[in-house]
């Protein structure tokens, strides 16, 4: 069956230029980089056989750290004219990288030409519920971080045409929204019972995340040492998504038949 996914995240580095002591989720960084054929399998529409992926993230370490391989995945989406329907970063804010911001501008570009008009052909739900929105940047200024440089800003925003600019802002990161996990002393632990993937119908509504070892995790966050954990019996070149999601099935996940569309809602993330 054909899918939409309403998350993917590629970890593109380990990397980091900062160590934010108590708060980082990840634990000391990696000299590790995503590799492009692991970037290939992921994204491979064929292989993967989705209709649609509402948010292409990129994670890190420090994503600015590895321009290259978001520079890759945008000549592809563009390329391969690939369904994705927004692509974003978060990132502390310290460097400036003039090729992320010229390959978001590009993927804006694709996005008017040519996702905008595939999104008339969408249920109205469906448009209404996705995060639909072209590229955008969070700026991490949360107390944990260092300072953003005010000149990196003004760069990304002199430089940016369409792409959506936002802040994390110190309240967003509130002792409940922590992980217990890498740096990070207080806050909830991560579940292992939770590491499952939600399928509704045609949708899969939980994140899949590629790490930069090349694994499959249903988590998103969390240590790297932990992210391991659950991702190192599913590497990207063995598991299609489908089979991903197939394997690690949460038991709410439900199938639907064209009749129930028109009930059909997107469903809140965990
Ligand atoms: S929280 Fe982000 S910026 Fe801080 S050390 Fe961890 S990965 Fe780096």
């Amino acid at each position: 069956m054909e899918r939409r996914y309403s998350d993917l995240v590629i970890e593109v580095t380990r990397r980091c230029n900062q160590v934010c002591k108590d708060f980082c989720m990840r634990g000391p960084q990696q000299n590790l980089d995503i590799s492009y054929d692991d970037i290939d399998l992921f994204l491979d529409l064929k292989r993967n056989n989705y209709k649609q992926v509402s948010l292409l993230f990129f994670s890190g370490g420090e994503p600015t750290l590895n321009p290259g391989a978001i520079h890759y995945c945008i000549d592809k989406i563009i390329g391969e004219k690939l369904p994705i329907y927004s692509v974003g970063l978060f990132t502390n804010g310290l460097i400036y990288s003039d090729s992320i911001v010229e390959d978001f501008n590009r993927y804006n570009e694709y996005f008017q030409e040519y996702i905008l008009p595939e999104m008339t052909k969408l249920p109205a739900e469906i448009v209404r519920q996705s995060s639909l929105k072209g590229s955008f940047v969070t700026f991490s200024d949360d107390q944990y971080h260092l300072p953003i440089s005010q000149e990196v800003i003004q760069l990304y925003l002199e430089n940016g045409y369409g792409i959506k600019f936002d802040c994390t802002g110190d309240h967003s990161v509130e002792k409940d929204n922590l992980l217990k996990s890498g740096y990070s002393k207080q806050g909830h632990e991560l579940l292992l019972e939770d590491n499952c993937i939600r399928m509704f119908g045609d949708s899969v509504i939980d994140t899949i995340y590629l790490t930069a070892k090349g694994n499959l995790s249903c988590y998103g966050d969390g240590s790297y040492e932990f992210i391991d954990s659950v991702s190192k019996d599913y590497p990207v070149s063995r598991y299609t998504l489908e089979q991903f999601c197939l394997a690690n099935l949460s038991a709410s996940s439900r199938d639907y038949d064209d009749s129930d569309r028109k009930s059909f809602v997107f469903f809140k993330k965990r």
